[in-house]
């Protein structure tokens, strides 16, 4: 029960549009004032909460302290790699972005143990600066583009993995030994983010107004990131579908051609083959008119409202998409009683990252006694 309450008022200070005051906790939740009360003191005595000083004096009477999500407290460190470049970041638990790195090289040439082993220094060195700033980790989160089943990379062909225990090398590294780490699909975790930041979670700084709000279909959605291999998240009324064995959104497999050009994966004709970054890079029109078809085939079977591109899709959304729509309209059965919203993702090539680290952030914010009988 206590469990319940501290995640109900860490829930309730998090989602107010401004700092509230225990009483305006109390109002919200039901719960008693001094039952509030000394919920609020535990969470601030862990470091979760703060108080912050009441707004100017108005009318009669004291005003109230208000509370808030601390930026000193817990933070997620989101790890992503790629074929192309290896990226770490710190969230904080109010959402703001406090640490990122970019290490732009191709890691088709080292193997796993090399590629990770670089990844952990990465890490270690955003986990050092996230603590010069107070912070502290609580746990890490990788994002691969590849095909992961009870915590190992099966599968990864642009990588060229095969049952990679990525965990294990990680936690290998002096600096990180002593920390929780997960690993999952990027595009999974770049639709759990794009979530977070257009589905409704509020308190986030980065989030974008205007385009990324999609309205009533914000919750329901198919993300594809696109990076030289293409993956996909698929978001059913707020909720990640990740299939009967956790390796649906294998978008980049599906065939566009089917006696076309040959794919790492050992297929022909394949979505990324046409779409992915390289093949973007030389031929434009051909990747939104690839992508439409794939795209399409999804529509007609899922009834899935929105396509959110992301990865390297989202920068040059704009001349990607007339390509892509063009081709959605000629396919889907239904485009000319409902068109399909076709927009940039809101976080952009970090979207994988911060969804990662959103998970550790989201363990946190659900499940704080956990974290205060930790850090006690
Ligand atoms: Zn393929």
């Amino acid at each position: 029960m206590r469990a319940h309450n501290l995640a109900l008022v860490l829930h309730t200070v998090a989602n107010s549009t401004s700092p509230p005051s225990r009483a305006a906790v109390a109002g919200a939740t039901g719960l008693t004032r001094a039952t509030v009360s000394a919920l609020v003191d535990d969470l601030v005595a862990g470091g979760l909460l703060i108080e912050v000083d009441p707004p100017p004096r108005t009318g009669a009477g004291r005003p109230a302290v208000g509370l808030a999500l601390t930026s000193t407290g817990p933070a997620g460190l989101g790890l992503e790699i790629n074929v192309d470049y290896l990226a770490a970041c710190v969230v904080d638990l109010t959402g703001a972005v406090r640490h990122r790195h970019v290490e732009h090289a191709d890691q088709r040439p080292a193997d796993p143990a090399q590629a990770l082993a670089a990844l952990g220094r990465l890490a270690a060195a955003a986990r050092l600066a996230a603590e010069a700033d107070g912070l502290v980790v609580a746990g890490a989160a990788l994002a691969v583009p590849g095909l992961v089943a009870g915590g190992l990379v099966r599968v990864a062909p642009n990588l060229a993995w095969q049952d990679v225990d990525a965990v294990a090398a990680l936690r290998a590294v002096p600096e990180l030994a002593d920390l929780p780490v997960t690993v999952d699909n990027e595009a999974n975790l770049a639709a759990l983010g794009e979530l977070r930041v257009t589905g409704g979670l509020s308190n986030d700084r980065d989030r974008s107004p205007g385009p990324t709000d999609a309205g009533p279909s914000g919750n329901s959605f198919l993300y594809v990131s696109g990076e030289i291999g293409i993956g996909a998240g698929l978001v059913i009324d707020g909720e990640l579908y990740r299939g009967v064995r956790g390796w649906s959104g294998e978008i980049g497999h599906v065939t566009v051609y089917p006696d076309g050009r040959p794919c790492r994966c050992g297929s022909r004709g394949c979505l990324e083959q046409y779409a992915g970054q390289e093949a973007l890079a030389v031929d434009e029109p051909l990747a939104a008119a690839a992508l439409g078809i794939a795209l399409s085939a999804v529509v007609n079977l899922l009834d899935v409202p929105v396509i959110v591109l992301g990865g390297a899709y989202a920068p040059i959304f704009a001349t990607l998409r007339e390509g892509i729509e063009a081709e959605l309209r000629a396919r889907v059965l239904t485009s000319g009683l409902a068109p399909v919203t076709l927009r940039a993702a809101a976080l952009g090539p970090d979207a994988a990252m911060r969804g990662a680290a959103d998970t550790i952030i989201r363990g946190v914010r659900e499940d704080p006694a956990a974290w205060l009988r930790r850090s006690a």
